[in-house]
């Protein structure tokens, strides 16, 4: 459980932040994928005590149908954080912070996406925060597009993200709760690492010219070490699975495929023949 008071020093007099890390250490992480039977693709990411499952279903017909877009398919994240995932009891109905989270995870995922493979269709991202203790938009992103992964949505590539920050002037990355509560503020960051091409940045806090620059490096090489583990997890997925499972995920792919056919109409199919 977070600690309801700032602690007497977020940096310590040897330069380390008061878990113990150095500035630029990230918490021990542990992404997996495959965690949900009922799902399309799923992942899960524990990064220090936050704790968030990501779960994917479609490319798959859009309701309500106003919000059908004819050129790609509409990504859809629901961010959420569980009643019991904060130390004060978070109310059920989804909060403004909910939503504005969801549509800024939708937004640093959508370039590594190709949408336009799917036209009408919509592909639902449902991402449930079980433990908040900080950073959790940016594991929600890691654990998200793990997820896309998982369910065979065609990508550009994966997508980690980092936050930054600053604690009593030093710039720390991955902060936890404590440091996002009581530090001097933080950059939250995505990073496609192919292209470098940043899809997300937001800036809570204030930071010199230099400490804003200085942070992105720090949060670009952090995705760099997050993406391999984001790898690693899918290459330990794919090697779980026997046989039979790619047996099961073609005879998936056929129903998949006549679904699609009935859910959205044949020429829709036939314009990416
Ligand atoms: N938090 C909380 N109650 C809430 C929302 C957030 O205790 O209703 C905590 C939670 O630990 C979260 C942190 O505040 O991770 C920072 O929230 P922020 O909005 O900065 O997003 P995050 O850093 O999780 O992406």
């Amino acid at each position: 459980m977070s600690t309801e008071k700032r602690p007497d020093a977020l940096i310590n007099a040897e330069g380390l932040r008061f878990d113990g890390r150095r500035p630029d250490e990230l918490r021990p992480i542990q992404m997996e994928v495959g965690v949900l039977k009922s799902a399309d693709g799923s992942a899960s990411i524990r990064q220090g005590k936050t704790y968030i499952l990501a779960a994917v279903y479609g490319p798959r017909e859009l309701h309500p149908r106003h919000l059908t877009l004819n050129d790609r398919a509409y990504l859809r994240c629901v961010y959420r954080m569980a009643t019991f995932s904060v130390s004060d009891r978070k109310r059920p109905a989804p909060s403004r912070r909910e939503r504005e989270i969801s549509m800024v995870i939708a937004n640093a995922l959508e370039p590594a996406l190709f949408l336009e493979d799917f036209p009408k269709a919509v592909v639902d991202v449902f991402i449930q925060v079980i433990q908040a203790d900080g950073g959790t938009r940016c594991a929600a992103i890691n654990a998200a597009s793990l997820a896309l992964a998982d369910a065979g949505i065609p990508m550009r590539s994966l997508v980690p993200a980092v936050a930054v920050g600053k604690a009593d002037g030093t710039l720390i990355v991955d902060l936890g709760d404590e440091e996002d509560k009581y530090g001097e503020g933080d950059i939250p960051l995505a990073v496609l690492p192919k292209t470098g091409e940043i899809t997300l940045l937001q800036q809570d806090g204030s930071f010199t010219r230099e400490e804003l620059l200085e942070a992105v490096q720090l949060g670009v090489n952090a995705c760099k070490y997050l993406h391999e583990l984001q790898k690693d997890a899918l290459k330990r997925a794919y090697a779980k699975r026997t046989p039979e499972d790619d047996d099961e995920d073609d005879e998936d792919d056929e129903d998949f495929e006549d679904d699609l056919e009935t859910d959205l109409g044949e020429s829709d199919l036939m314009e990416d023949e």
